[in-house]
């Protein structure tokens, strides 16, 4: 058998089911290989040894007694760190959270813990999911495993480069404007952002909510329906939440007539206003490829125009700003986290509360307060955050208006490959452009995911595919039908175990 480390959450699922092996010996070689490896990416920023042993060995135990277990009992997944846990900290990579504890479970966590999947830890990400590079990170930021030079994406890079890096096989991201797509192009690894609404975004910590989506890291696209399966569905505690059923996600993966490759009678949408200038050769290049492959196997290709997709970008920096500002009022010094009196003069509430935020956030999180809140005050409430919404609901109407001619969208998931570390962190502009293609499908609430497909120079490219909202199945069909035709991708990193 190859080493646990580079099997599939499926495939080690099988593997104990068949009792080749067992959750302690699965969780073990993922810690193992976290120990060995977490000083060079600095993938995550919290490790519970003792907690996911502790959970390994119930479900080894259970199975043992013949009891009946949920299909991924037993393995291990990592938690991008804004999502809350009861026995370990929470900093969304930030000094403000301090080493607070959350009273309570994200119903995310929540779920995968009835499921019985131990939980390794917390990964690194930039400073409140805000950023493309894992930069902003106060922790330092991780190592894209592919090129330890190189960025792994953000802001969910640490769940991103465990995945990649043989570390854990699941992990769970947040994707605000592409913080779970953009990681998973640039490290050649699976990453959604389901529908709006599809899973439960209690206790993940908010960066902009009406954007904000929980979604899965995985290794190949099977995995991330089975982990999508057990995250998702209707939470009453998410005023949010849909009301559908989850699915059958990994029964859509395998659907096609004949196999998973079968295209026939699937009409795709290139996206006219996701590809051309500002995209890399060789994203385009092997975006191109998968597209005639995709119309051998069977589907009809043409290109579709959503002209308001040029204000996209515009929009999202005006909108998300907003609700940033709204949302992170609440860190205070008085509520959570660190709490800095200021050096001199009295210590008045507001004094306080200056005094910590000045000390506690990052640069780029205070560019979004300080944007978010102009954007939202009186005498130009209209010129921007009314405008923006405006754009906002053109933005859906594209969409509309696009899925009335094909049954999902295609595009590469980001302009570049992986660049070099500090390439963009002195022109935030640049930083913003990598979501061009990602940001769109969060404006209209639908789903989205980047699936790998080939190397450019020798970095991971990512394809995305964009469905209507609640048609997340139709999404995991067509990535199938990608991951069949273009293969799955593994770093190097992972190459010199097997
Ligand atoms: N990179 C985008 C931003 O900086 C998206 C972040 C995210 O999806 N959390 O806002």
């Amino acid at each position: 058998m190859a080493t646990l480390t580079t099997l599939t959450a499926l495939e080690l699922a099988d593997a104990m089911r068949e009792g080749r092996t067992t959750s302690v010996e699965v969780t073990t070689a993922c810690l193992d290989r976290i120990d060995a490896l977490n000083d060079r990416l600095n993938a995550f920023l919290a490790i519970d040894r003792d907690g996911a042993l502790a959970t390994a060995a119930k479900v080894d135990a259970d199975r043992a007694a013949g009891k009946d277990l949920h299909p991924l009992a037993g393995v291990p997944i990592a938690l991008k760190d804004n999502m809350v846990t009861r026995d370990m900290p929470t900093t969304c990579a930030s000094k403000i959270l301090g080493d607070w504890i959350a009273p309570y479970d994200a119903t995310v966590v929540t779920r995968i813990r009835a499921a019985g999947l131990p939980i390794v830890g917390k990964t690194n990400m930039d400073e409140f999911a805000m950023g493309s590079s894992t930069e902003n990170s106060a922790f330092g930021p991780t190592r894209n495993p592919w090129d330890e030079n190189r960025i792994p994406g953000g802001s969910g890079g640490g769940s991103a480069a465990a995945v990649a890096a043989g570390m854990v096989p699941l992990a769970l991201g947040s994707d605000t404007g592409g913080s779970i797509r953009q990681p998973g192009a640039v490290t050649g690894t699976v990453g959604v952002k389901p529908t709006y609404g599809g899973v439960s975004r209690y206790g993940l910590i908010a960066m902009a909510s009406s954007l904000d989506q929980i979604g899965p890291v995985t290794r190949t696209v099977a995995d991330a329906a089975a982990l999508q399966e057990l995250i998702g569905g209707h939470d009453p505690a998410d005023s949010t939440s849909l009301q559908d059923p989850v699915g059958d996600l990994t029964g859509a993966v395998q659907t096609g007539a004949g196999g998973a490759s079968d295209l026939s009678g699937m009409r795709l949408g290139v996206v006219k206003q996701l590809q051309g200038a500002g995209y890399e050769d060789g994203v385009l290049e092997q975006f191109a490829n998968t597209v005639a492959q995709l119309k051998a196997a069977g589907a009809t290709i043409t290109e579709i125009d959503c002209p308001n997709f040029d204000y996209a970008l515009a929009a999202y920096y005006l909108i998300m700003p907003a609700e940033v500002s709204s949302n992170l009022a609440r860190f205070d010094g008085m509520r959570y986290g660190i709490r800095v009196e200021p050096e001199t003069g009295p210590v008045t509430a507001e004094r306080v509360m200056a005094a910590t935020r000045a000390a506690g956030f990052g640069d780029e999180v205070k560019r979004r307060i300080i944007l978010g809140t102009h954007v939202l005050s009186a005498g130009y409430y209209d010129a921007y955050y009314g405008s923006a919404q405006k754009v906002r609901t053109l933005v859906q109407r594209d969409f509309a208006t696009a899925f009335d001619q094909v049954d999902a969208l295609i595009s590469p998931t980001a302009p570049t490959t992986a660049f070099a570390f500090g390439e963009k962190t002195d022109d935030p502009m640049a930083m913003y452009l990598n979501d061009i293609a990602t940001i769109p499908a969060n404006l209209a609430g639908i789903p989205a995911m980047s699936v790998p497909v080939g190397l450019a120079d020798g970095l991971p490219v990512g394809f995305q595919i964009l469905a209507p909202a609640r048609e997340d199945a139709r999404m995991y069909r067509i990535a199938g039908a990608v991951e069949e035709l273009m293969g799955t991708l593994q770093c190097p990193l992972v190459k010199e175990e097997r």
